[in-house]
């Protein structure tokens, strides 16, 4: 498990570090918003830990630059306690929020949780073995998504929402529904669904301006469309 820190405090960042590789994850450490991502778009971290207040861009601006690119879990760790702050942080896409100074227990608990999760979201597929429909199958038993015989990668949360789709196909899902299938809870607002839908179908789909399979409901959420 790749873990990416991105903090300009260099003693907590080293004390974050020292505690992680104890724990045999793998640490980056990245001084600011523009290493931080430097090192996410290079290694493709499992999770980032990540600090509000750096010094070249705010933290929140990182969130959703992350969450333009992947589904990566940003645990925020941050001094900024006001409940604002926290809530701005898991709109802008951020899964979990620690403030400092923080238990490294507390923070280590956190981190497993998500461990945990991204494993199930490796794991879980439906019942079926495997979705044929035209251009389009899925694997669920070896986990393999293809558009024309060629695999397609898809990102853990675009092949649960994939999932999902095909479970419930025909019918028409709304957002809430998928957000709480996708995270096992409730939380945060449509935009991280609508990023991994419009990724999704990027990879899946041949012509966006008329889907073969995900349709939207429009203002509700989304179809699977297998007719
Ligand atoms: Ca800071």
């Amino acid at each position: 498990m790749k873990i990416l820190i991105i903090e300009d405090d260099k003693y907590i960042s080293a004390f974050l570090r020292v505690s992680l590789e104890k724990e045999d994850y793998e640490v980056l450490v990245g001084k600011d918003a523009t290493e931080g991502m430097f090192l996410f778009s290079s290694y493709h971290p499992d999770i980032v830990l990540l600090d509000l207040g750096l010094p070249d861009r705010d933290g929140g601006e990182v969130i959703r630059e992350i969450r333009q690119m992947s589904e990566t879990p940003v645990i925020v760790v941050s001094s900024r306690s006001q409940e604002a702050e926290k809530v701005a942080a898991l709109d802008a896409g951020a899964i979990d929020y620690v403030t400092k100074p923080f238990h490294m227990g507390e923070l280590l608990a956190r981190i497993r949780v998500m461990e945990r999760l991204l494993i199930k979201l490796t794991l879980s597929h439906p019942e079926e073995e495997q979705f044929v429909c035209d251009w389009l199958t899925v694997d669920f038993e070896k986990r393999r998504v293809l558009v024309d015989g060629q695999e397609v990668h898809l990102t853990p949360y675009e092949y649960k929402l994939l999932c999902i789709m095909i479970r419930n196909r025909g019918k028409v899902l709304t957002y809430n529904y998928i957000i709480k299938e996708l995270y096992g809870y409730e939380s945060g607002g449509a935009e991280g669904v609508r990023v991994f839908m419009s990724n999704l179908r990027r990879k899946i789909e041949k012509d966006l301006t008329q889907p073969r399979f995900i349709l939207t409901e429009v203002g509700i959420g989304y179809r699977w469309n297998d007719q």
